[in-house]
């Protein structure tokens, strides 16, 4: 299983990798927002996932 973290506005990746991480310290990590678009994250725990957005959509 691969996760990814990232930003269903403009798709930046903020962690991808096959190791349970914790979403909310990427968030702090990245100051609450997406460094690209400024988005502000927020946490979707049922998805593992940002915003999150299935892929193949
Ligand atoms: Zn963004």
């Amino acid at each position: 299983m691969t996760i990814r973290i990232y930003c269903e506005r403009c798709g930046f990746i903020f962690y991808r990798g096959d190791e349970l991480t914790n979403p909310q310290e990427i968030i702090k990590k990245y100051g609450g927002k997406c460094p690209r678009c400024y988005k502000p994250l927020q946490l979707n725990p049922k998805n593992i996932k940002i915003m999150g957005v299935e892929e193949g959509k």
